[in-house]
């Protein structure tokens, strides 16, 4: 048992003591069979959401009308979910009602797939309805019942197969496999937001690779959010290929690499990223780094590139480190990089104030100007930053222009 589960654990033993079920469920279990690290405790038990607020005395309705409430112990936030059934799956997507029971096979039962539908309880017993504890033995993702009738109530679970596949390097089942490719394109339906979070999970996945194979295979490329959808195939299969060394580790990592595979301008670029409802931070991000990548694929390696995306390097060298391109060409990057004489406009010994008071420029488009124009000196190595050779050099360049 994770020492993350015995932290818990006091909360299933008082649930436990109130005559009520609990117990661990979802990713967490899975991951602890697997004995891999476990990010977010699931707790879900028979205890209606009314019945759990009495027993805890902090608590917060992080989703109640979803049957979770949030204890707080000690500092830590526990998600508790009362069991549940969902139905009505109008538009292949989220339930239109739950309701909450008293039964934990129901609960399973509505679960994606086998290896999500285990249940441990506090002392670390595992309950198995579905054969879960077989398929994470053996590699499989199936889903829990006829995957057919699971896939249409909810299309994001055939995201979700590619995801797992992708993160655990397992192989999708041969029914669940055949409904997917028959109702691949329901995941047209889905919110953006949804689908993201998966498609983000299986790009950083381990076996990101097998789960592009499986998404070419399967044409559901061919349905995702955005222009992303009418990409050749070729750009899907040089993925799949730069994905087998290593994978991306970031999200502004993912679509920054994704904008250069696409070979599309800042225009276009924009638009996927909007179309994906990404953060400002993520589009800034990328848009930088984007051209500065497709000069560097050019055999072109500016100083003046790299200072405008040096707030991004990191994320521009996780891009670089997934391309095809040479260790040299990457060494010669970073290079440039640390050597760089100033990193921001702000580590310049002058700034546009010290132009106006000496009356060298006055405020105005010409400043802006001329500020630009010695970063970009100091930047090259043109001009020391020193001082007094800056203020020099503004003041020549001042009288050439008159
Ligand atoms: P992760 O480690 O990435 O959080 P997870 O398995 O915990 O993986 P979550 O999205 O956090 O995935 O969902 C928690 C659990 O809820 C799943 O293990 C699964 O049992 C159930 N679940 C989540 N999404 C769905 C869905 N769309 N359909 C059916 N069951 C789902
Ligand atoms: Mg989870």
């Amino acid at each position: 048992i994770p020492s993350e589960f015995l932290i818990a654990s006091p909360i299933l033993k008082k649930l436990n003591e109130a005559h009520f079920e609990a117990y661990f469920v979802g990713g967490s279990v899975r991951d602890t069979l697997l004995g891999q690290p476990i990010h977010d405790v699931d707790i879900a038990t028979s205890a209606f959401p009314e019945e759990v607020k009495r027993i805890f005395t902090h608590t917060v309705d992080t989703g109640i009308q979803h049957g979770t409430v949030m204890i707080l112990d000690h500092g830590e936030g526990y998600e508790i979910t009362t069991f549940r059934t969902e139905s009505g799956y109008t538009d292949f997507r989220r339930p239109d009602h739950v309701r909450f029971v008293r039964s934990l096979s129901e609960d399973l039962k509505r679960r994606d797939f086998t290896i999500n539908a285990l249940a441990m309880t506090r002392e670390g017993e595992v309950i198995d309805l579905f054969d879960g504890l077989n398929d994470l033995n053996a590699g499989i993702i199936r889903a829990v019942g006829d995957p057919t009738e699971r896939f249409g109530e909810d299309a994001l679970r055939m995201m979700r197969a590619l995801r797992f596949s992708a993160q655990l390097g397992f192989t999708i089942e041969e029914q669940t496999c055949h409904a997917l490719a028959t109702l691949v394109p329901n995941l047209e339906k889905i919110a953006v937001e949804r689908i993201q979070v998966e498609f983000e999970k299986l790009m950083m996945g381990k076996n990101a690779a097998h789960a592009i194979e499986l998404g070419i295979t399967h044409q559901l490329f061919n349905y995702l959010p955005s222009n992303m959808r009418h990409w050749r195939l070729s750009i899907w299969q040089d993925i799949r290929h730069d994905l087998l060394e290593n994978q991306p580790v970031t999200i502004a990592g993912i679509w920054s690499y994704l904008a250069v595979k696409s070979g599309e301008n800042s225009h276009e670029v924009n638009t996927l990223l909007r179309e994906w409802k990404l953060s400002r931070t993520i589009m800034r991000t990328t848009t930088a780094i984007v051209p500065v990548v497709y000069h560097i694929q050019a055999g072109i390696i500016k100083a003046w590139d790299l200072f405008q995306v040096a707030d991004y390097q990191d994320t521009l060298l996780e891009v670089l480190a997934l391309l095809p391109i040479r260790s040299a060409v990457i060494g010669e990057v970073k290079k440039i990089l640390s050597d760089l004489p100033i990193k921001h406009a702000n580590e310049l010994t002058i700034n546009g104030q010290d132009l106006m008071a000496h009356h060298i420029v006055p405020a105005g488009p010409q400043l802006g100007q001329m500020l630009r124009r010695i970063t970009e000196q100091v930047v090259t190595g043109e001009l020391i930053n020193d001082r007094q050779v800056l203020m020099n050099y503004a003041r020549r360049w001042r009288d050439e222009q008159n």
